[in-house]
């Protein structure tokens, strides 16, 4: 450890995603500032998953990571999601004792932690370290949080029944049910909603919240909550796009670049969930039986189906299985000259940047929807859980980069639906106006990552603010 430069240290939440644009924040501050030193320190709830050592082993010097002891959930088996949301609480000790070895030997000039880490700022603050929020998702969901506060106290009635949709300073409006969680993060008694409450009042308390969103992206929501409109919040730095950048997974075991470099510009339709998201058995079908219908390439990634596993989030180094145990019968000869089926973890930044790629069915967890900005694929929209159903208002009714297929009134896609969509984005007029858009805003991610560029000034504000803390 180098101890004449700035010492930063990063802690994010247990999953890939949370990993992902925190290593590539601590990527960019390293390669653009000198004086700096990170330690990652990353929680685990069991022994952690290949990628993640993938992430690590490819770290600069200038960047360390410290696996934490795991953490066990035997006591709440009910909860899938405590992993997620809990690790970090249950891992305040070992935290701890890494901050306080790094203080013996350096000053550490700032701590940053997501919202799933909230808890550690507790430790944080007894020993005297600046701390920071780094928001992995947009800064219309950051804003959210930081009125959640306000808008509890002036409701009367739960957030569901509301008629209207909430207008927050800069954003466009949400329907309530839109809103991280769906349904249970409505109900205002539920431990759902009183965690999101609890997060929107701690992250006001920090130094600063570093965003992985830009200007041109969500300028109005950016603008009010760098003048402060109404949420009283500390300094917010935009910084984004930041996206996985170089080779984190291991190579290309599915095979599915040499598969591309074979198909023609633009024809294919990559297809993913994310790191843990699927559907039921009967969407997983349908969508199969759309996607053959559509006659268009495809490239899908399938994970199983969450009425099988809903332990499957966040994938283990176990979720290998037979796509023809869970797909039409026959579907995988019919489809064979049409597109590409796999089950692991693929390269995904590497796809998306394929010149064959034509657009993406997303999930638009915010990640895949920034790969999307930077490489310029328009979408179509299949949000699932946590903040997407925000992340879709944005990318289909604000940006207009992406189309949303509807569903009927049992919240089914038919496939008949899912062909029409997807023939719209891949040969349409409306597809081809989504890729030109698309297009201006992958050159305004590029401009705000320049040398002059917005997020650039964001990044260097912060780095001259840390370099001047006193030792
Ligand atoms: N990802 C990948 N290969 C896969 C699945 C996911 O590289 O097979 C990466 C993807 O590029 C993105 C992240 O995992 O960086 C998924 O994050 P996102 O926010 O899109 O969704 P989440 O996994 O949180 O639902």
């Amino acid at each position: 450890m180098n101890q004449s430069k700035s010492h930063i240290v990063i802690l994010p939440s247990v999953g890939i995603s949370h990993l992902i644009p925190f290593v590539e924040f601590a990527k960019r501050l390293v390669s653009q500032h000198n004086n700096f030193h990170v330690t990652c320190i990353i929680p685990t709830n069991g022994p952690p998953p290949q990628i993640a050592k993938a992430i690590v082993e490819a770290l600069p010097t200038t960047i360390d990571a410290i696996f934490l002891p795991p953490v066990s959930f035997d006591d709440l088996v009910a909860n899938p999601l405590a992993p997620l949301t809990l690790t970090v609480s249950r891992s305040l000790s070992s935290i701890r004792n890494v901050l306080e070895s790094l203080l013996s030997k350096t000053h550490v000039a700032a701590f940053l932690t997501n919202f799933f880490g909230i808890d550690s700022l507790d430790v944080v603050k007894e020993l005297n370290i600046p701390s920071y929020i780094f928001f992995p998702s947009p800064a219309t969901v950051l804003s959210l949080f930081l009125h959640l506060p306000k808008l509890d106290e002036s409701l009367s009635s739960e957030i569901r029944y509301l008629p209207e949709t909430m207008k927050i300073p800069g954003c466009i409006p949400i329907p309530a049910e839109d809103f991280p969680g769906g349904g249970t993060f409505q109900d205002r008694k539920g431990d759902s909603f009183k965690r999101f409450l609890h997060i929107g009042k701690r992250i006001s308390s920090v130094e600063g919240i570093i965003v992985n969103s830009f200007t041109d992206m969500e300028s109005g929501v950016i603008i009010a909550l760098q003048d402060g409109a109404g949420a009283n919040n500390p300094p917010v730095y935009p910084t984004g796009p930041l996206v996985q950048t170089g080779s984190s997974s291991e190579e290309d075991r599915s095979g599915c670049l040499r598969w591309l470099d074979n198909q023609p510009l633009g024809s294919v339709l990559y297809v993913s969930f994310g790191s843990g998201g699927t559907l039921s058995r009967a969407q997983l079908c349908e969508l199969a039986l759309g996607l053959e219908m559509s006659e268009q390439k495809f490239l899908w990634v399938v994970r199983r189906p969450n009425d099988e596993s809903p332990s499957a989030a966040y994938l283990s180094d176990k979720s290998q299985f037979d796509p023809s145990d869970v797909l039409p019968s026959g579907f995988l000869e019919r489809t064979e000259g049409q597109g590409l089926v796999v089950t692991s973890w693929v390269p995904q930044t590497q796809i998306l940047s394929h010149g064959a790629i034509g657009g993406f069915l997303t999930h638009c967890g915010w990640n895949s929807t920034l790969e999307c900005v930077v490489f310029g694929v328009p979408q179509i929209v299949w949000p699932l859980f946590a903040e997407q159903k925000m992340n879709a208002l944005i990318l289909v009714e604000d940006k207009k980069v992406a189309l949303r297929p509807k569903a009927n009134e049992n919240g089914f896609v038919e496939r008949e639906e899912i062909a029409k969509v997807v023939k719209e984005l891949m040969e349409g007029e409306e597809g081809k106006r989504l890729g030109q858009r698309m297009g201006d805003l992958k050159e305004a991610a590029a401009r705000a990552l320049s040398k002059d560029g917005s997020s650039t000034a964001s990044l260097s504000e912060l780095a001259s603010k840390w370099e001047n803390v006193e030792a």
